[in-house]
């Protein structure tokens, strides 16, 4: 999970690094009286949105009254900057940059190993900088067990040929910013810029944190952070039933059961989808996991269907601990429940435990909407025959929006 900028801001001042007093405010009125608290001759109003360039982009102006930061923040409140709506601003005081640093500490998984990165010509953009003066950008590996210590952090500083009189405040500083990646388990704490004031103080201006949402179960502090207006509806809604579900870009929703055969899933059905008019290809990933009741997956049909980019669904279940009956009497209670209003055709295949009761309830059943297919390869083509077909008739092939999982990239 990404912190927004105020959420670094307070979890760095927690950790004793040094930032600058900010307010967060959501009303051009809040902004006036943040500014007038802050009481700053200048304060700063900092768009509040989980992307970068935000000063390029307009979101950062300096303010040199409450007045001004009431304009401000009525002008930055409600941007857009890189798709992301402006919903908030932090008013921040104003700082009197005398220098401009790089730092940041990172998960380097290509090399098992976290990365720390420093630059004395910071502020700008750094993957321009990484790429056009390499040579101006400090990289040394962290050892993961010690963490950002002194000795490293000295290194660094000296081979940024830092400047001598503020190296020990430099090395106290990308310390502690060592000990709030450690502390709150961060794939990624990144500074820029991290400046020098007029009176020669380390000062953090701006925040970039990633926390490692598989550590947040020792972090129970972090309950409030959830940031669940940015989180997909649906997954939203699967996470309360405690279904592990990502929601994807196709049109062939996708039950089953192992994390496993779900991913195989996704991938023989996007190959079956690939050369067909429209192209569909996967809605969604569910794992309704080992022993999964009927009602775990009518809920999970139930979620699929509410996708209104579904046109089909396939439900692929190898019952091991899961039994089939299970696994069909499910899909019953599911399309009893929706009744008139399920109208996506159904794809079934089940094999393993309690097969032959499962197949058999659901013959019995005989929904006009539910086809029951052998194996898995022949549903996959059925499943992605069905959603072209509907593609075709609703005039949307060509539109080509290939899915493709929101993974963590590398940073
Ligand atoms: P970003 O563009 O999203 O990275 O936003 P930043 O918080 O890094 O702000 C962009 C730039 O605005 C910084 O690199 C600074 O040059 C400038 N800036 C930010 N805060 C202040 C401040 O308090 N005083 C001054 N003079 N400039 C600031
Ligand atoms: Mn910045």
């Amino acid at each position: 999970m990404d912190l927004f900028e105020y959420q670094a801001r307070d979890l760095f001042e927690q950790h004793g690094v040094p930032v600058l007093r900010g307010i967060v405010a959501t009303t051009p009125e809040e902004a006036r009286a943040a500014a007038e608290e802050l009481g700053t001759d200048v304060v700063v109003v900092k768009a509040q949105v989980k992307v970068g360039g935000r000063g390029k982009a307009g979101g950062v102006k300096l303010a040199r009254s409450p007045e001004e930061a009431e304009e401000r923040a009525r002008a930055i409140l409600g941007m857009d900057i890189k798709g992301h709506t402006v919903n908030a601003v932090m008013i921040a005081e104003g700082a009197d940059i005398a220098d401009e640093y790089y730092f940041s500490l990172l998960l380097d998984r290509a090399h098992r190993t976290y990365l720390a990165m420093f630059s004395v010509e910071g502020g700008v953009d750094i993957e321009t900088l990484a790429e056009e003066r390499p040579e101006a950008l400090v990289r040394r590996p962290v050892d993961p067990r010690v963490g950002l210590d002194e000795a490293t952090a000295r290194a660094i500083a000296e081979e940024a040929d830092f400047p001598e009189q503020l190296r020990d405040e430099l090395v106290r500083v990308l310390v502690l910013l060592g000990d709030v990646y450690r502390e709150a388990d961060a794939t990624l704490v990144e500074v820029n810029p991290l400046v020098r004031t007029g009176d020669d103080r380390i000062v953090a201006l701006d925040g970039k944190v990633t926390l490692d949402d598989n550590a947040t179960f020792r972090h129970p502090e972090r309950a409030g952070l959830v940031d669940e207006a940015a989180m997909d509806p649906l997954e939203l809604r699967a996470r309360e039933k405690h279904l592990n579900y990502v929601k994807l870009d196709g049109e062939v929703g996708i039950i089953g059961n192992g994390a496993g055969l779900v991913m195989s899933t996704l991938d023989v059905v996007a190959y079956a989808g690939e050369d067909l008019p429209g192209s569909p290809s996967p809605a969604n990933f569910l794992d309704i996991g080992g022993g999964a009741s009927a009602q775990v997956m009518a809920e999970g049909l139930d979620i699929i269907l509410s996708d209104p980019k579904v046109e089909v669904v396939f439900v692929n279940v190898f019952g091991g601990i899961t039994a089939c009956s299970e696994v069909a009497k499910g899909i019953r209670g599911a399309l009893e429940q929706i009744g008139d209003k399920a109208t996506k055709p159904i794809v079934v295949r089940l094999d393993g435990n309690a097969v032959d009761i499962g197949r058999e309830i659901l013959a019995e059943y005989d929904h006009p909407l539910v086809t029951v297919v052998a194996t898995m390869d022949e549903a996959a083509r059925t499943a992605a025959e069905r959603a072209s077909e509907a593609l075709v008739a609703s005039g949307s092939s060509g539109a080509g929006a290939r899915g493709s999982t929101d993974g963590e990239g590398e940073n």
